[in-house]
């Protein structure tokens, strides 16, 4: 059951939604997003705000009068570059650029609880809203975690939300220990050496290596040192030379995406790529330059930090699923898990909802009203339950 205050906020919440969603920002280009937060939260009179943290980043604090717990509630700022298809009024107004991770809500969610942290002001601790940028190239909690201004922050428990289509709408998805993937972006370029199509033994083409890093790559999952755990790697791009009948190309480049929900699950994807690329090349005499990017942790959760949010949704009678298998999407949160004990936990979008990242993706605005109630319940058991170890130590 909501309560009936967060029920009222609900339509100004939607409005709220509706504004972020017209007007998405990129990774690492949130200025315009953070700046809108800023103005939306400001009347709610944080008792101190925190800004351009790795980037645009923004943490607000609201302090209860007694000493009790820091609670860390994070949601994301950025966008991702896809063309929105959605004809609706509040359609994003940046060609090329449209809020379709649902970031729009889980923003709104937050404002909701800045709201409820004001005129309800809590009795102990701290509730920290962290307003994250970069989640979608996975630098953004790097960067705020590295940020000096976030070290005066040290949460006891740090949580996130994220709305997930496939499940029925309002439902929370929790489960212990790992909760997202861990995921790696692999850029590989092979070098060789380009040459008359007529005399192609002048020459080194990577076409064949190309063919069988791919193959070998595809297939590394299926490694009998990994049956213990999920593992994938998906090929995302491949390029080789041009439309062009008089050259054999020098160069091939393949991107990849590396994938596990075990930490040794990904090391193992790691080595065993760099194995099979080098085997490839000494064969074929090819040289190559490699890089990573899109480092996204395993992200875990802290058994204690996960029965919060279990005891949160019992609280409004908020429906739950414990989830089998950790989600194959990556999360940039479990950089705050492997620091603090905290929960990502999923929050149901409808089960005929587009998957998110699609171009016809919209975060529904009537489960913004479970996103709230379940964060405020979450913070309520936390300090209840924190003080009371406190005041058991006292005894
Ligand atoms: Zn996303
Ligand atoms: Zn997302």
């Amino acid at each position: 059951m909501i309560s009936r205050t967060i029920q009222s906020y609900i339509p100004n919440l939607i409005d709220i939604r509706h504004d972020l969603h017209r007007h998405p920002e990129v990774s690492g280009q949130e200025r315009l997003t953070a700046e809108r937060v800023l103005n939306y939260v400001k009347p709610f009179e944080p008792d101190w705000v925190l800004e351009r943290l790795g980037g645009h980043g923004l943490a607000f604090c609201y302090k209860g009068e007694h000493p009790g717990p820091t609670i860390m509630l994070r949601c994301e700022l950025d966008a991702l570059p896809i063309t929105e298809i959605n004809t609706f009024g509040y359609r994003s107004t940046v060609p090329g650029v449209s809020h379709k991770c649902g970031h729009d809500g889980h923003m709104s969610i937050l404002i909701g609880m800045a709201r409820l942290l004001h005129e309800h002001p809590i009795t102990h601790g701290q509730v920290v809203l962290l307003f994250q940028p970069a989640e979608e190239n996975g630098e953004g909690a790097k960067a705020v975690l590295h940020d000096e201004t976030f070290l005066s922050i040290r949460p006891d428990f740090a949580f996130a939300l994220h709305n997930l289509p496939g499940y029925p709408k309002g439902q929370l998805q929790i489960r212990n220990g790992a909760m997202a993937c861990a995921s790696r972006g692999m850029h590989l370029t092979l070098l060789g050496k380009t040459s008359h199509a007529a005399w192609p033994e002048d020459g080194k083409s990577p076409a064949i290596a190309m063919c069988r890093i791919i193959e070998g790559l595809t297939l590394l999952p299926h490694a009998p040192a990994l049956q213990h755990c999920f593992n994938l790697v998906s090929v995302v791009q491949a390029n080789l030379g041009r439309d062009g009948f008089g050259t054999v190309p020098g160069e091939a480049n393949i991107s990849a995406t590396l994938r596990s929900d075990h930490e040794d699950g990904i090391q193992f994807l790691i080595q065993q790529s760099n194995l099979l690329i080098e085997q490839w090349l000494a064969i074929h005499g090819l040289e190559h330059t490699m890089h990573w990017s899109d480092i996204f942790e395993l992200s875990v959760n802290d058994p204690s930090a996960a029965d919060f949010v279990r005891k949160a949704a019992q609280n409004s009678q908020i429906p739950v699923h414990e989830m089998p298998d950790p989600l194959r999407a990556s999360e940039d949160f479990g950089v705050f898990t492997q620091q603090f004990p905290g929960a990502l936990f999923g929050l149901g979008s409808g089960e005929q909802s587009p998957q998110l990242h699609n171009p016809d993706y919209d975060f529904p605005d009537d489960i913004i009203e479970y996103g709230v109630q379940t964060f405020w319940n979450i913070v309520q058991e936390c300090i209840n339950q924190e003080t009371e170890a406190q005041l058991q130590d006292m005894d």
